[in-house]
């Protein structure tokens, strides 16, 4: 079947991207999957750098999801405050942590669907630990991904993530999909930045990016 024009430009954007950003991988440090599973929940409405600072006397008190399951709310929020929305994400994770202990003999689970039952797990999360533990095709759709495939007309307005994931699934090559989200995020950080206007002038994707909403 012939190439729709935005698939052409998908493919050409995550060749450079590649190139661009070639040892590109998640910025929350996790050496067990249930830990990305935490931080990915205290990610929310924080930065990747400051999550892996507070996890880290978290998991030094409670090392396992045994641990974490039993430990009370007040404790865990009391660590995890400085994330912000702390009694909602301690809940969270408990609750979680509860669920993994009960049901899955103290691992996670391994499709999307239980992953997405999880309590605090939405699809950007269960999509997050499909690519990065599981290897498994994944669209991540964080606030870089919304912004930059908007700019770069991979897709027409939509900042809702779901429906931004539905349309990416169509253009992109599902085992791309993990590896190309996690460099939209380094090139949102460093070039296609929110804060200030987008570095055009020196981006890899200058000449083949229509720049959607960016203002000269
Ligand atoms: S050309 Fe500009 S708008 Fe397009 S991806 Fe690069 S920095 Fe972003």
């Amino acid at each position: 079947m012939r190439k729709t024009k935005k698939e052409k430009l998908a493919l050409e954007i995550i060749e450079r991207l590649r190139r661009e950003y070639p040892d590109t991988r998640c910025t929350l440090e996790f050496d067990e999957a249930w830990k990305l599973l935490v931080s990915v929940r205290l990610a929310a409405q924080c930065t990747d750098e400051r999550v892996n600072v507070i996890v880290e006397k978290l998991f030094e008190k409670y090392p396992n999801v045994k641990s974490l399951a039993e430990a009370d709310v007040d404790s865990i929020e009391e660590i995890v405050r400085p994330c912000g929305l702390g009694r909602s994400k301690a809940k969270d994770i408990s609750a979680c942590m509860k669920v993994l202990r009960d049901q899955y003999a103290c691992q996670i689970p391994r499709t999307f669907d239980e992953l997405l039952a999880l309590p605090g797990v939405g699809r950007k999360s269960a999509n997050l630990i499909m690519g990065d533990v599981f290897g498994e095709p994944a669209i991540v759709t964080d606030t870089h991904c919304i912004r930059l495939v908007n700019r770069m007309g991979l897709v027409d307005h939509i900042k809702e993530p779901k429906k931004v994931e539905m349309e990416l699934w169509k253009i992109i090559p599902p085992e791309e999909g993990s590896d190309f989200c996690h460099r939209l995020v380094d090139h949102g950080r460093a070039v296609c930045t929110a804060r200030t206007t987008p570095y055009c002038e020196k981006c890899c994707l200058e000449e083949i990016c229509p720049k959607i909403g960016v203002k000269k």
